[in-house]
């Protein structure tokens, strides 16, 4: 599977395209809505990191879970447990860290 920041996975024939292709290279599907999809997410999840920098806990965390309804993935779980952390929710923030990086069973 490609990268979802630079490539869209065709959901017909699986084959990897740029984010900006308006059809499948491979099989023609038509890809322009998976490619609203992706600018929308990019940005929801740009405001989310605006909200955090201006310290607006509330706006973030709104704006990560729009990011991750219409994809989830790691970059909008690091911008929610930030903003989890920002509105004083640990045991959130510990939880959607985890869920990026699991931890390691040491026995
Ligand atoms: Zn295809």
């Amino acid at each position: 599977m490609s990268d979802p920041a630079t490539a869209i996975n065709c959901p017909v024939c699986r084959a990897s395209n740029p984010l900006t292709a308006v059809c499948c290279r491979r099989c023609k599907a038509d890809l322009s809505l998976l490619g609203r999809l992706e600018s929308q997410r990019a940005a929801a999840l740009d405001h989310a990191r605006r909200a955090l920098l201006a310290g607006d806990a509330a706006t973030a965390r709104r704006f990560s879970q729009l990011a991750r309804r219409l994809r989830d993935g790691a970059d909008a779980r690091q911008v929610a447990a930030a903003a989890a952390l920002l509105a004083g929710h640990f045991a959130a923030a510990l939880h959607l860290a985890q869920q990026i990086h699991p931890p390691s069973d040491a026995s």
